[in-house]
C-alpha cells in the first residue's frame, strides 16, 4: 500500500467540515484543500477565476465540474500535496468523484469520513455562523466579535457569508442531497467509507476520526 494520506471529509454544509479538516491536516502534516476556500479566495482577489464563479457562490449553486476538477488537479501539483491531503468539499458530484480517480490512479483515497449531522442542526449552524472578512476566523451571532462587527483575532471585519443567508442555506443542502449525498454509495461501494456522529464536540469527533484512521493502518 501507497504511503500517500488521501482523506475525504465528506457532509452537508456546516457539519464542521473545515474544523475536522483543519485538525487533521494539522495532525498528519499534510495540507487542507479546500475547494470552497479557493473560490472565495479567487473571488475575493477579484481574479479571472473569481469574476467568473462569484454569482454561483453567492447562489450557493454548484460551479461545473470541469472547472473545480482543473482546481484540484492543479493543487495535487504542488510540493506539499505529495504526502497526501485531506479533501473538504471536493468531490461533490459523481463526476468529481470520478475525475479524483482518474487523477489519483491506484495511489487513491484511504478513508472518506462522512460527519452525520442532522439537517435542522446544519441549518441553525450556518444561519448563527459569522466569518472574519481578513483571517478566516469564525464566529457565533451571538459572539461579541459578531455583534461588534470586529475580530478580536486581527481586528478584521466580521461579516455573514452570502451563502449563508436562509435561501441560499435552503439551496446548498438541497443540492447536496441532490448531488453530493450519492457520493455515500459510491465510497461505500468500495470499503472506503466510515460514518461519525458529527453532533459532538470537535475534540470529540477529531479522536473518532483518528482512532478509524489508525484502526485501518493509515497513520
Ligand atoms: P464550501 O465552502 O465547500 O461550502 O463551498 C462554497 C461554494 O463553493 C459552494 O457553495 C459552491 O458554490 C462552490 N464549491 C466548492 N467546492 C465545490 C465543488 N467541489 N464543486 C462545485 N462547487 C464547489
Amino acid at each position: 500500500m501507497s504511503q500517500r494520506l488521501n482523506l475525504i471529509v465528506l457532509g452537508k454544509q456546516g457539519a464542521g467540515k473545515g474544523t475536522q479538516s483543519t485538525v487533521l491536516a494539522e495532525r498528519y502534516a499534510i495540507p487542507h484543500v479546500s475547494t470552497g476556500d479557493i473560490l472565495r479566495n479567487a473571488v475575493a482577489a477579484g481574479s479571472e477565476l473569481g469574476q467568473q464563479v462569484e454569482s454561483i457562490l453567492h447562489a450557493g449553486d454548484l460551479v461545473n465540474d470541469e472547472l473545480v476538477n482543473q482546481l484540484v488537479r492543479e493543487r495535487f501539483k504542488e510540493a506539499d500535496a505529495q504526502k497526501g491531503v485531506v479533501l473538504d468539499g471536493f468531490p461533490r458530484t459523481i463526476g468529481q468523484a470520478e475525475a479524483l480517480e482518474e487523477m489519483l490512479g491506484d495511489d487513491g483515497i484511504k478513508l472518506c469520513i462522512n460527519l452525520d449531522v442532522p439537517t435542522e442542526l446544519v441549518t441553525q449552524r450556518l444561519s448563527s455562523r459569522r466569518v472574519c472578512q481578513e483571517c478566516g476566523a469564525t464566529y457565533k451571532d451571538t459572539d461579541v466579535e459578531a455583534i461588534s462587527g470586529t475580530c478580536s483575532a486581527c481586528g478584521g471585519d466580521v461579516i455573514q457569508r452570502t451563502d449563508d443567508y436562509p435561501d441560499a442555506i435552503r439551496k446548498r443542502l438541497e443540492t447536496y442531497e441532490r448531488d453530493t449525498e450519492p457520493l455515500l454509495k459510491f465510497y461505500g461501494a468500495r470499503g472506503l467509507l466510515v460514518t461519525v456522529d458529527g453532533d459532538q464536540r470537535p475534540n470529540e469527533v477529531t479522536d473518532e476520526i483518528m482512532k478509524l484512521v489508525h484502526e485501518r493502518g493509515l497513520a
